[in-house]
């Protein structure tokens, strides 16, 4: 028998850093310590009732064949409605794909679209899975340091510098996944001003966090932003986040025909269309009472701050507050250079989360993981509960820091 032989377009990938905590944090459960596992990537709410209800029924109508490619027409039209509903943006239905989740959105787009040594522009920090899937298709990322002192957003002198004739793609990611960071329109609007003048270069938006801003923080979206720019904006969103969807894997975007046609021929080779039941379901979360989405939030938000207000009353970190999504990005730059009672120094993010799991049982994933340190993120995805035991024992363990 030979061995196993990889191709070497997965060489690009490393092994995610979230995945091998998970995986240390298993291991530390399994011996009986009380792990509590602060890496959720998402909400801990159940999916509402009448949306199981819609899935079921659609079982029992014989929903259960292949559907179009790029998603049934009522699905379609359910997402063009939540479009116009929620940023005046119209999409025609040829303008519109749905996939097998945000991520297989994502991928499409990115296999569609990048020659070898294409560049997209992505901030950091940055959901892991970008460069990777940039990776994968050939594409090269270029990254953007954008610490706690810009808010984690990129300055329009940032873009103006990362911009080169080989640019294909922006990217934007608000609320973003990891630092809950999020862009009012007149934070966009410079930004977008400037790419006017690159009519090569296009818009990616990462919208999965949209219902998860807090304090009536007024979300915004390029392509409403800036509209000269709509021609060549993917708009991004999806059902796993908002509706606590994640499982059933449903994503969409708004774009281009041209370019959601060329997505179309990536997924039609991979997944053919997205799973009927669950198409069903996401139809129902659009079409639906939308009051749910006001009430988690409010859960949310007291979580937020709660994590926020107990990081900052620990010496040696800071955390902005975040507008959105369901994570907080705090600085861990006041505890490098000092010392665990074992004798072990600290010297990056990685070495900081690594002390806290393995001697205080907290698992937290290290900002190197999302391309910016030393910072580390805290998924607020659980119980106040394990949260207010997390921040006491991560109050300890920088207490015994010399
Ligand atoms: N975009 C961001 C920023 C995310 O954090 C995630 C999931 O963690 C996704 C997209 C993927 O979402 P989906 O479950 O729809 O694939």
């Amino acid at each position: 028998m030979s061995d196993f032989r990889r191709a070497s377009r997965i060489d690009a990938i490393e092994v995610s850093e979230i995945l091998q905590i998970g995986a240390r944090a298993a291991a530390l459960k399994r011996q009986g310590r009380p792990v509590i596992v602060l890496g959720a990537g998402e909400p801990d709410f159940d999916t509402p009732n009448w949306i199981k209800t819609a899935a079921m029924d659609a079982i029992q109508a014989g929903d259960t064949k292949y559907t179009a490619l790029g998603g049934t027409p009522a699905l379609k039209q359910a997402i063009q409605a939540k479009f116009l509903r929620d940023q005046g943006l119209e999409y025609a239905a040829d303008e519109i794909i749905v996939s097998t989740g945000a991520k297989q959105v994502l991928y499409n787009a990115f296999m569609a679209s990048l020659e070898p040594g294409d560049e997209v522009i992505v901030p950091a920090p940055y959901w892991s899975s970008y460069v990777d899937i940039i990776a994968l298709s050939g594409g090269r990322p270029v990254l953007v340091p954008c610490g706690a002192e810009t808010g984690f957003r990129m300055t329009t002198a940032q873009l103006q510098q990362a911009l080169s004739p080989r640019t294909r793609w922006v990217l934007f990611n608000s609320p973003s996944n990891p630092s809950g960071a999020a862009y009012s329109a007149a934070e966009y609007a410079p930004l977008l001003e400037l790419l006017l003048q690159y009519p090569d270069v296009w818009v990616m938006a990462d919208d999965m966090y949209e219902h998860l801003a807090y304090d009536g923080f007024d979300f915004a979206t390029p392509a409403a932003v800036e509209p000269r720019l709509k021609g060549r904006c993917l708009t991004i969103n999806g059902v796993s986040k908002a509706y606590a969807m994640t499982g059933w894997r449903i994503g969409y975007a708004g774009g281009p025909a041209a370019l959601i046609s060329a997505m179309a021929v990536i997924q039609g080779q991979a997944t053919s269309c997205a799973s009927s039941v669950s198409q069903a379901a996401a139809m129902a979360a659009l079409n639906g009472p939308q009051e749910i989405l006001q009430e988690r939030l409010a859960s949310f938000q007291a979580r937020r701050d709660l994590v926020v207000d107990g990081l900052n009353a620990i010496p040696g970190l800071s955390c902005p507050r975040p507008e959105g999504a369901f994570y907080t990005f705090a600085s861990c730059a006041g505890v490098l250079g000092r010392r665990t009672p074992a004798g072990d120094l600290l010297q990056s993010d990685a070495d900081f989360c690594a002390y806290v799991l393995d001697h205080h049982d907290v698992a937290m994933v290290p900002g190197r993981a999302f391309g910016l340190s030393p910072y580390f993120r805290i998924s607020y995805a659980t119980s106040e509960a394990d949260l207010r035991q997390a921040l006491a024992r991560l109050g300890r363990a920088v207490a015994q820091l010399t």
